[in-house]
């Protein structure tokens, strides 16, 4: 084991192969360290394989927002809702709500915005570099994003969020209807008001990503192995062993916990707590949607987005606050392929296939970027809940700067494990 903050470590293991764990092992072999990544899936199954595929490096706004509350009950009811909670999820979570209603405060919500901010304004030269490293350029389409409301109550409601938004250096166009024709003449009359941003981008296909990425990292002897962790043996103030489903021993120098929703689990025995939840979003794909769509839209006032995929249009988005063990409610994406065919009258809904995904949930939408405290040679890189493939690639650059003792050039305070002691 090696004491933290020294650059003499080599050999780091990482717990998930999701798109953080692979960012890492990316930023690591860089540094030419000997990689291990350990999952008890493959590559390509997972969230980080089915999402929305954007680097959404606009979208700066926690969920938890002053006011919100007012909203819940309404959200709760609508059938086709954003927002859907599982009763018999409800007293599991109580402490993350806690701190989500406390991330709703003013002053909180302002320091969430900084603290994503900071990472996604780093977000697209990470990427474009790890691109360029793998020659993978052509996975992603630079070209924007539209966001698209019906009202002008919806439109007036979010002028702060793009206040906010071009406050920290991001390009927005407001957009008529005209505007909005221009950019997608495929809307249907409800897009009505709307912004364009050029500070997007967006994959043709995150499965594509992580499979490419996973097999140039084989190619550079990062090694890959199957393996489910349930327990972390300690020695000597530090991690020295994990121990597997299987009853394997797998010894370790540094070890990084980068396993998405499941993380809290594995920090907490290590006795660093934190209140990660999964936040289940839904999907579906659409082989032959009939519409023509050119960039990715995010229908605000209605939470979902549509992308433009190389498989067909991804329409995804919910909000389902139900746990990790239960079974997806496929129902979330069918009530979402009902809101898209307001703005897409003619979507041809055949052959589409349904998806959901557990993002790892942070209460206040920052992701924790950390040392362990209770661990000498733990690093934890979780809980990035909606931006996790935005924010993959700069994640992966800090943790390795954290390993290597580098000065990451950011102040590294709003993403520790220990924010709410
Ligand atoms: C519908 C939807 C749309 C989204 N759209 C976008 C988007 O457009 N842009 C964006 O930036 N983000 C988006 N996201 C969020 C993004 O997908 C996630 O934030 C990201 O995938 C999280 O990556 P991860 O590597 O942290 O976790 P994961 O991808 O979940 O990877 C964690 C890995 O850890 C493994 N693991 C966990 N526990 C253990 C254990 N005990 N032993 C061994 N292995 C273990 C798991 O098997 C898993 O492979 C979206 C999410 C959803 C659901």
């Amino acid at each position: 084991m090696t004491t933290p903050g020294n650059n003499t470590a080599r050999h780091v293991t990482i717990i998930g192969n999701g798109i953080v764990g692979l960012a890492i092992a990316h930023a690591l072999n860089r540094d030419g360290m000997d990689v291990i990544v350990l999952d008890r899936g493959p590559v390509d199954e997972g969230t980080s394989t089915g999402n929305a595929g954007a680097i959404a490096s606009a979208e700066m706004i926690p969920i938890a927002e002053p006011g919100l509350w007012k909203r819940i009950p309404g959200m709760l009811l609508d059938p086709l809702g954003p927002l859907h909670l599982r009763l018999a999820h409800l007293p599991h979570l109580l402490p993350w709500f806690y701190r989500f209603m406390q991330a709703c405060r003013p002053a909180d919500h302002a320091r969430g915005i900084a603290a994503i901010a900071a990472l996604l304004g780093r977000a697209l030269p990470a990427h474009l570099e790890m691109l360029e490293a793998i020659k993978g350029r052509h996975m992603l389409s630079e070209n924007g994003t539209l966001f698209v409301y019906r009202s002008e109550q919806a439109y007036a409601h979010e002028a702060e969020h793009w206040q906010a938004r071009i406050d920290h250096g991001i390009d927005a166009f407001p957009l008529d209807r005209d505007g909005i024709l221009q950019h997608e003449p495929g809307l249907g009359p409800e897009a009505r008001l709307g912004y364009f941003t050029p500070n997007w981008a967006h994959y043709r296909d995150p499965k594509e990503l992580l499979v490419a990425l996973a097999d140039d990292l084989r190619r550079r002897g990062v090694v890959f192995e199957q393996a489910e962790i349930t327990g972390v043996e300690r020695a000597g103030g530090g991690a020295s062993a994990l121990i597997t489903s299987d009853a394997r021993r797998i010894p370790v120098n540094e070890l990084v916990i980068a396993a998405g929703a499941w993380s809290g689990r594995l920090s907490k025995q290590l006795g660093d707590s934190f209140p990660i939840e999964a936040d289940r979003g839904y999907n579906t794909t659409l082989p032959n949607p009939g519409v023509d769509i050119r960039t990715m839209i995010t229908f605000a006032e209605d939470n979902f987005v549509v992308t433009p995929m190389q498989m067909g249009l991804r329409i995804g988005g919910a909000v389902e606050m139900g746990g990790l063990e239960a079974a997806p409610n496929y129902q979330r994406s069918r009530a979402l392929i009902q809101l898209a065919r307001r703005y897409l009258p003619d979507l041809n809904v055949e052959g589409g296939s349904e998806w959901m995904g557990h993002r790892p949930s942070a209460p206040d939408s920052v992701p924790v970027i950390s040392k362990s405290r209770q661990a000498a040679n733990v690093h934890y890189a979780f809980g990035h809940g909606h931006l996790g493939l935005s924010m993959s690639m700069i994640t992966g650059r800090l943790v390795a700067d954290m390993i290597a003792g580098r000065d990451p050039g950011l102040d590294m305070a709003p993403y520790r494990i220990d924010r709410y002691r």
